[in-house]
């Protein structure tokens, strides 16, 4: 690393782009991972987890370099925020032009353009031509908090309906509506009142007819607002249009709308939370825009700002006018820094029509996911948008969840140089989210890396 960095700053700081190619050099981690990452377990939090624990040197289109030389391809994009890449040109552009310029200022404090360009590009991208108004912050779990302090000074109403296998933050009232306890929840109590929870129609797992998923789950979700806690008494639903961290989940056609229309029925407001899925990943904008949906407020963060923290709730112009001024903000909300970052992923967005990419990168690699659903008994179900597309590991010949099964591909993925994701509210779902800028010849390799995986680990004896 030491050397390259050299190099790098011989070329006048210029740190060029990796290969776009995987090399597995040394075992993963290798030497100087693994001597970095004991240094990690003495200074750092047991807290904090880590997927892969390797030490990244740079990263860029589809591929991480990591200190020993290793190029691996992401299809994790640092959990769906690097859809342009994690040095898209754009954005390294506008960060190192803002930076010089000044860092922050604080926006309650003194103003600065890129926080309202932000603001109305989000109002221009977003679903619904109604007149709309935006607030920015730092996470995604405080554009949750913010959206349910928005939508109950509102409505004036205290509750709020979250769902089975939600996933909205770690924050005190992000993990509370949360569905999965461990590791979100667990021992972390007492939790924020007023949440109540709704089944989500989980086609797969369904009890039933799956065909009736989003009609009975809409009806259990009626009779819990309507009998349970007062349809007066609710500001918002909360929703994921796709589950994200809860398993790829997507919702049967309908279900979205029949939610609209309930919330609409009894002032309630429909919120999206777009975090996970907005800007391009699953094929559209938002995931909203597949059921053609408009809600009344909707979060985003991750994507959003290229890789730099920034989060957002846009939401009707009334409603997001309801709150005084000074009941939003944030020292950080909205950083100057980030709000170039965000233009410039923006930018990227539209310019390289990346919507159309995110569908082309399904057309690729869902075929392939399909094919491995019929040959191996291991996967369940295949599903997902765009590039936002799921494995679910189960039993052969049952849906019993295999969690220990997902661990194994993933870890079989990681040694060959893929870097994926488990999640799933029974920790069995294998979850692809490539960077939207990755390179058709990477995808298809990181894809028959996860292919030998599922493939040898049948016929591993004893595993399953
Ligand atoms: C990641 C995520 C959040 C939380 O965002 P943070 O930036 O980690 O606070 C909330 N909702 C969804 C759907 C997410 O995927």
């Amino acid at each position: 690393m030491p050397d390259e960095r050299q190099a790098g700053a011989a070329r006048g700081g210029c740190v060029e782009a990796p290969e776009q190619r995987r090399i597995v050099r040394t075992a993963i981690p290798g030497p100087r991972s693994t001597q970095l990452h004991k240094r990690r377990q003495a200074s750092i939090t047991d807290g904090f987890g880590v997927t892969l624990p390797v030490f990244v040197e740079r990263a860029g289109g589809g591929i991480i370099v990591d200190v020993d030389g290793n190029h691996l391809i992401d299809l994790a994009s640092g959990i769906a925020v690097t859809s342009v890449g994690a040095a898209a040109p754009a954005v390294v552009e506008r960060v190192r032009e803002q930076t010089e310029r000044f860092t922050h200022t604080c926006f309650m404090v003194t103003e600065y353009d890129g926080f309202v360009e932000v603001a109305e590009a989000l109002n221009r991208l977003t679903p619904g031509d109604h007149p709309k108004k935006t607030a920015l912050f730092t996470t995604g779990a405080e554009a949750v908090e913010n959206a349910v302090k928005i939508a109950r000074t509102a409505t004036r109403r205290p509750a709020v309906i979250v769902l089975d296998h939600a996933y909205h933050g770690r924050t005190l009232l992000t993990m509370t509506m949360t569905a999965k306890n461990v590791p979100y929840k667990d021992g972390f109590g007492p939790y924020a009142p007023e949440v109540y929870r709704a089944p989500f129609p989980y086609p797969y797992r369904w009890p039933g007819c799956s065909r009736h998923a989003a009609e009975q789950a809409l009806d259990r979700l009626k009779d819990i607002v309507l009998s349970q806690v007062g349809a007066d008494r609710v500001a918002a639903i909360v929703v994921e249009p796709i589950q994200g961290e809860g398993g790829f989940i997507v919702p049967p056609p309908g279900y979205l709308s029949g939610l609209q229309e309930f919330a609409r029925a009894h002032g309630i407001l429909l919120v999206a939370d777009e975090i996970q899925t907005g800007f391009a990943r699953t094929g559209d904008m938002f995931a909203c825009g597949h059921e053609g949906i408009v809600p009344d407020l909707i979060c985003t963060a991750k994507a959003l700002g290229g890789g730099m923290p920034l989060s957002a709730v846009t939401g009707r112009a009334e409603l997001m006018d309801a709150v005084p001024a000074g009941g939003l903000g944030g020292t950080y909300a909205g950083n100057p820094v980030a709000c170039a970052a965000a233009l410039g992923a923006l930018e990227t967005i539209e310019q390289e029509n990346l919507v159309e990419r995110a569908r082309t990168i399904e057309a690729l690699v869902m075929p392939r996911l399909r094919d491995l659903e019929k040959t191996s008994p291991v996967v369940g179900d295949v599903r997902g948008r765009g590039a936002m597309l799921a494995l679910e590991l189960v039993r052969p010949g049952t849906t019993d969840p295999a969690p220990d099964v997902a661990k194994d591909i993933a870890a079989r993925c990681h040694a060959d140089g893929v870097v994926v994701l488990v999640c799933g509210t029974y920790g069995n779902v294998i979850r692809m989210l490539p960077p939207l800028v990755i390179d058709d010849a990477l995808l298809l390799d990181a894809l028959s890396v996860l292919e030998s995986s599922v493939r040898e680990h049948v016929v591993t004896p004893g595993t399953c």
